[in-house]
């Protein structure tokens, strides 16, 4: 992680697609909303810390970034239309945000070339997307498609009422209600038992 990030992205979804869903906190409420993926700078420090981009790769982005702040703006923006088109995707049928993935996903295959992958040790190929200011938006549309075409039967919002993380629920019985148990699991458990407390004087 680049020591200067401003934000630990959480990383509770089991999905890239979905971790990025999770920059929005509070995504319910009105109040508390916070939106933690707030420049250029906030995507290429998501993007390393997800491990979709070597460090050297996001230093090089932060610097093209400084010299082309308008582009890196309009990327910003575009990633975040893209993060608000996954959750309206898999947790709205959306098919206006599907049709902006597919256009995204479009424009990410236009700019790849598949190339071996060095030492791989069953033979594989993989997209590579060059690196440009472009380039997370791009890994996110595959990412984004690799997710819908998917097994969304586990997709799943947290229980919580204002909390808004989403994940896919590999737990074995399926059960999972929270995004963390230490988190909205935890708070809501207490908060159940003082309600109770409450009622019961
Ligand atoms: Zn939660």
């Amino acid at each position: 992680m680049s020591p200067a990030a401003e934000f630990t992205y959480p990383q509770v979804a089991g999905d890239h697609a979905l971790d990025l869903v999770d920059t929005v906190h509070w995504r319910f409420s009105e109040t508390k909303l916070i939106d933690t993926l707030r420049s250029y700078g906030h995507v290429v420090d998501w993007c390393e810390q997800m491990g979709l981009l070597s460090p050297h790769d996001c230093a090089a982005l932060r610097r093209s970034a400084a010299h082309e702040p308008d582009v890196a703006a309009h990327e910003h923006r575009a990633i975040q239309e893209m993060r608000e088109a996954i959750f309206a995707a898999v947790f709205e049928q959306s098919e206006t945000a599907a049709e902006l993935l597919s256009t995204e996903y479009a424009g990410a295959i236009a700019s790849a070339r598949l190339e071996r992958e060095a030492d791989s040790p069953d033979n594989r190929w993989e997209w590579r997307l060059g690196l440009t200011l472009a380039t997370p938006r791009a890994r996110i549309a595959l990412l984004a498609a690799d997710l819908l075409t998917g097994d969304l039967s586990t997709a799943r919002q947290c229980a919580d009422d204002a909390c808004g993380w989403v994940y896919l629920d590999t737990s074995p019985r399926h059960n999972r209600v929270w995004c963390t148990a230490a988190g909205c699991g935890n708070r809501n458990r207490v908060a159940r038992h003082q309600s109770r407390q409450r009622s019961a004087r």
